[in-house]
């Protein structure tokens, strides 16, 4: 048997580029984006909408449209999976899983709750003829009925039943890496606090990476070990600290509008990811603001625990 260290586990992008290319130019939706994420560790990737961080998550999950420009490397195991990532057997489902967004859309109405895990347990070339394990998850997952569960259709479930089922499906294949794609996004308080439960399950069951693709900063606060958040299609700021102790002025600028923080409003707009700026992408609203910041595109550098793109740290 082969033993991989952790390390070959981590997920190691270097130079990522994710462009849509539309008429008149460029969409520069990842621009630029080094950075290692950890195996058994969780990660929030936080930031506004547009920032960039769905397109950074499906670059990772290999489901970026045909038509889209990418290049730099996403490593994993020794492969490059933005290049390939059909040589790792069962990618989907046992090397990566998804936890998607909005669990209503994300199930196919016209197949039972059994036959839908059944396909994914095929995909990864295992089966479960006594139900045994869909079984033991789905009451794991707070579904003690779970015989009725596997026997429904989608349509007879709740929004906060369908999420629990999901949060079983993205872990019956034991994957080695699990991304959640704004799991709570137009979800009511209820079905928050049923995500907040479930992914903290799986943190505390399962020897897995995690990414988790949010906009909530509550949900990112209680569970995340490290955050990264990307402005304008670059991760600005990395660090276990980032929420208690931000130093990139857009950190600082996006936690002082929370309404725990006084709603203070961040003036301007990001730029459109269409606009190409010499500088730093954030020059335009930025208080702390040089005449370097507009000719020059910040490094990243190393500022205590955390990585900061910004030339204050230089
Ligand atoms: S590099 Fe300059 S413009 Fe950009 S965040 Fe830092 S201080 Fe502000």
């Amino acid at each position: 048997m082969v033993t991989l260290n952790s390390a070959a586990l981590d997920l190691v992008l270097h130079q990522l580029y994710v462009h849509f290319p539309v008429p008149g130019g460029l969409v520069r939706a990842v621009d630029g984006v080094d950075i290692c994420f950890r195996h058994q560790q969780i990660t929030g990737i936080i930031g506004e909408s547009g920032c960039g961080k769905s397109v950074l998550g499906q670059a990772i999950l290999g489901i970026l449209p045909d038509y889209v420009a990418r290049s730099g490397n996403i490593f994993y195991r020794s492969t490059d999976i933005l290049a390939d990532n059909t040589s790792l057997p069962g990618f989907y489902g046992q090397q990566i899983a998804l936890i998607p967004q909005n669990p209503g859309d994300s199930l196919n109405p016209l197949r039972t709750i059994g036959r839908q895990f059944d396909d994914i347990l095929q995909t990864a070339g295992l089966n479960d003829k006594t139900n045994q394990r869909k079984q033991q998850l789905l009451t794991f997952f707070g579904l003690p009925d779970a015989e009725r569960v596997l026997a429904a259709y989608p349509h007879e479930l709740s929004g906060g039943m369908l999420q629990r089922v999901l949060c079983a499906m993205s872990i019956c294949c034991s994957p080695l890496w699990l991304l959640a794609d704004e799991p709570t996004k137009g979800l009511d308080e209820t079905a928050c606090g049923v995500v907040y439960e479930n992914l903290q399950k799986i943190k505390t069951s399962q020897s897995l990476g995690m990414l988790i693709i949010t906009h909530d900063l509550q949900l990112a606060r209680s569970i995340c070990a490290d955050i990264a958040v990307m402005y304008a299609g670059q991760i600005v700021e990395y660090g276990p600290q980032v929420l208690t102790g931000p130093r990139h002025p857009y950190t600082q600028a996006f936690l002082a509008a929370l309404p725990e923080n006084g709603f203070q409003p961040l003036p301007g707009l990001p730029p459109l990811p269409q606009d190409h700026l010499p500088g730093c992408r954030f020059a335009p609203r930025c208080p702390s603001c040089q005449k370097r910041c507009l000719q020059e595109v910040p490094p990243v550098y190393d500022s205590g625990t955390a990585k900061v793109r910004c030339f204050l740290y230089a």
